[in-house]
């Protein structure tokens, strides 16, 4: 087994939940084998160093008010922000770390491509690592395509194939129902994200059974390594420091445990979980709607609504779900998914809750809402096979009572959670037999001896 002692790493995630839980993940897992870890990140939305006392949290100045709400509106615009706004603050802050300590390797998430230059111009190695899943990531690569020949802004519910590209359908894509001015933004910054060049990798949140053809065209096009090191909370626990970091939460909000005593009092596999993630959300009037389908359908749910949009429920709704359900603003969603109650995932399938629920064996309801969930969605419904795609439902009460029951007491329904059992079977044994971390650590050490070597043979000469 490779140690990496005396080697310091430099990772930034973008502020963004989804995004940086895998980083701080990432770094959770280099720590056990030996790395030092430097987080650089934005004072917006900025990690709690508390919960990871063995690194070193650096901020940089971002420009985004401390107020600001990130939700589906905005989120295009903060990372085109941070790409435009944040060199300079991150090149002094890289330049003062540089000054006081070697850096082996800086990894950087591809929302916030600048910093493959930044690094570059400073000399420092680089690992892009993409947070989405690779199949996602793969279409990025037919946008131009699309745009060139004249296909792009995607307009109408297309469910035509995508040639070389399948099963994704046109309306499966990232870019689909986007808008013409966020479609220009979008194609920008994939366009940009697409010229980075790391120098020492790609690491994907993936696993290899799952998109072992996505990854292998990816491979083809890299000259680097492209690693598949996911799930990566599944590898953090397996890592030596489990111990350790057992009570290490990434959460950007207080989570509320009051629902696991709830879960505890309930029957195994009655409960279905409705999050929608950290970004997305209903319409106030489509959260009436979910609100009634839900209670109409006479099963027990545990719902996740955000402090931004709870205050938006009318207080005749919240007292009609108390009877069946329990509404929190944030949960600590791993726990969730793991506890016997839970028997289905009313999801929006971003890329981390997809992993998550299949790594526990819970079955999802699709609702994917934009960009890469379309794609995960997909693949859920249609490749794995352990979800069932509701993207074209529509968000009225009898359709909703309709599609929660099909999952939580259908024929379909069992069905779909024994072949979500078999999965997290299948992926507990990937995980186990991974050998992308010690490809990952070699990379960083020889590439850190080979400059070493280089710097000692210029002082010679
Ligand atoms: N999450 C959580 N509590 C919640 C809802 C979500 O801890 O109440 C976590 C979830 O476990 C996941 C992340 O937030 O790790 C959301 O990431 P994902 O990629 O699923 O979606 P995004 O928020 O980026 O759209």
């Amino acid at each position: 087994m490779i140690m990496a002692s005396n080697h310091r790493l430099i990772v930034i995630p973008p502020p963004l939940q989804g995004h940086m839980t895998p980083m701080l993940q990432l770094a959770t897992i280099l720590y056990s084998k030996g790395f030092s870890i430097t987080v650089v990140h934005t004072k917006f939305n900025s990690p709690d160093p508390t919960n990871h006392p063995d690194f070193t949290f650096v901020p940089f100045h971002d420009g985004l008010p401390d107020s600001y709400t990130v939700s589906s509106k905005n989120f295009i615009h903060i990372s085109s922000h941070l790409n435009t706004n944040c060199v300079t603050p991150l090149k002094e802050v890289l330049v003062r770390i540089i000054k006081e300590e070697k850096i082996s390797c800086v990894i950087y998430d591809g929302l916030m491509h600048f910093i493959d230059s930044v690094a570059r111009e400073l000399n420092l190695p680089t690992i892009l690592f993409r947070t989405t899943c690779a199949t996602n990531y793969l279409s990025y690569h037919w946008l131009s395509l699309l745009q060139r020949n004249g296909y792009l802004p995607l307009q109408d519910s297309s469910m035509e194939m995508v040639e070389g590209l399948e099963p994704l359908r046109f309306k499966d894509l990232p870019i689909f129902n986007l808008g013409e001015s966020a479609t220009d933004i979008m194609v920008k910054q994939v366009t940009e994200s697409l010229s980075v060049k790391p120098s020492l990798g790609v690491i994907f949140n993936t696993i290899e059974f799952l998109e072992s053809s996505s990854l292998q065209k990816l491979r083809k096009l890299y000259k680097v390594g492209v690693f598949s090191i996911g799930p990566l909370h599944m590898c953090m626990a397996s890592s030596e420091t489990q111990e350790k970091n057992n009570n290490c939460s990434t959460s950007l909000m207080k989570e509320d445990y009051s629902c696991i005593t709830w879960l505890n009092e309930q029957e195994p596999c009655s409960v279905l979980y409705v999050s929608l993630g950290s970004i997305a959300s209903w319409e106030e009037k489509e959260l009436i709607e979910v609100a009634y389908g839900l209670t109409n359908s006479e099963q027990r749910f545990l719902w996740v609504i955000r402090p931004e949009t709870i205050e938006s429920i009318p207080e005749e709704v919240k007292s009609a779900t108390r009877k069946k359900g329990r509404i929190v603003t944030w949960a600590p969603q791993r726990e969730v998914l793991a506890h016997r109650a839970v028997g289905g995932f009313w999801s929006h399938c971003g890329w981390n809750s997809t992993l998550e629920s299949m790594c526990f064996g819970v079955p999802m309801m699709c609702q994917p809402c934009f960009g890469d969930q379309r794609v995960n969605a997909r693949l859920v419904s249609n490749v794995w096979k352990v979800g069932i795609e509701c993207s074209e439902m529509r968000i009225k009460r009898d359709e909703v009572e309709g599609a929660v029951r099909r999952m939580m007491v259908s024929e379909e329904g069992k069905l779909m959670r024994e072949k979500a059992g078999l999965m997290k079977d299948k992926i507990k044994i990937s995980v186990r037999d991974n050998d992308a971390l010690n490809g990952i650590v070699h990379a960083i050490v020889v590439s850190s001896s080979n400059s070493s070597a280089q710097h000692n043979n210029h002082n010679s000469s």
